[in-house]
């Protein structure tokens, strides 16, 4: 066979894009990655390696696809697109250890899928440059199914993943970091430039890595009521815990009461929830729970 190009390169993609006449359609996040450099990055810090299972996102015309055919076991892909699918049995027709499924990740029950398409014992990674309008809401389903997988190492816009890697009291640390810190623990591996791309999304990137947790880190007697402690705590970021707690729980307690409840857990009402750990987040919504 003669050497072919891989599908991430800008030339490639250019050569697959116009043979298919295809147009990006940005409602659904389509930046396509042309540079094999960043793929391998990405399957580094995944850990990828001949024994891996991988389930990706949203394959595109194959960039990260083929890569990943090349270094694991097998791939399982999920893409919305329908006008996909025919470029992708095109791009993809070299690689036999690679199975589309047609199918919205948000849908999809993909711990059945797994239990389907890979070994009983096999390690599975999720491994994906994410459509950036929807990166959250497909993270936390993916966390929330508590899926059999060991990491997800995932492009998604810069901002988010420090938000998701962030440590108490920085600008980023917040609810959203709780509830993925709460299953995984997290790391920003690299930023990408936007040259990385096509075409070039308006915002910067970075692969961020999350490995399952076995256990959470903390103990909650109710993780509905823990969670949603954490968002109030947050909705003004400039008031103080007192005065969100207050505010969220105004058809429940009065104030004296939250400020005996803050006592109680040991934390000064006056501090704002960005400077609160974890631990102390936990604490805090036991002691409410067991009000
Ligand atoms: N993996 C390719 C690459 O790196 O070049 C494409 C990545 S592109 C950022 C995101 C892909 O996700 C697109 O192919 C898009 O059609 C697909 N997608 C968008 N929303 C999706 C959803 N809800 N479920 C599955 N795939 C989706």
């Amino acid at each position: 066979m003669s050497h072919k190009k891989y599908i991430a390169t800008p030339s490639r993609t250019k050569d697959i894009l116009s043979k298919y006449h295809f147009k990006f359609k940005k409602s659904l996040g389509q930046n396509f990655l042309i540079d094999v450099n960043i793929l391998e990055n990405i399957i580094h810090h995944a850990g990828i390696d001949q024994a891996s299972g991988v389930i990706e996102i949203g394959p595109g015309i194959g960039a990260l696809t083929e890569q990943l055919a090349i270094h694991a076991d097998k791939v399982l892909a999920f893409e919305i697109d329908q006008r996909l699918l025919p470029v992708l049995k095109d791009t993809l027709s070299d690689y036999d250890n690679v199975q589309i499924i047609h199918q919205d990740i948000l849908e999809a029950n993909v711990s059945e899928a797994i239990q389907t398409h890979f070994k009983a014992d096999q390690p599975v990674h999720v491994v994906a440059n994410l459509p950036y309008y929807i990166t959250t809401p497909i993270l936390m389903k993916l966390l929330h199914d508590n899926l059999p997988v060991d990491s997800l190492t995932v492009m998604i816009q810069k901002e988010v993943a420090q938000r998701m890697a962030a440590e108490p009291n920085s600008k980023s640390y917040g609810s959203l970091t709780i509830a993925v810190q709460y299953y995984t623990e997290a790391h920003v591996a690299m930023t990408v430039p936007k040259t990385a791309f096509m075409p070039q999304p308006n915002v910067d990137s970075s692969i961020l890595k999350l490995v399952k947790r076995a256990e959470p880190p903390v103990q909650v007697d109710d993780e509905e009521a823990f969670f949603a402690l954490v968002r109030a705590s947050f909705a003004q970021r400039r008031k103080t815990l007192r005065n969100n707690l207050t505010t969220y729980y105004k058809d429940t307690y009065d104030k004296e009461t939250i400020s005996s409840l803050l006592e109680k857990a040991d934390i000064d009402g006056t501090r704002r929830g960005e400077s609160l750990s974890m631990a102390e987040f936990a604490n805090l919504a036991n002691v409410f729970t067991r009000q």
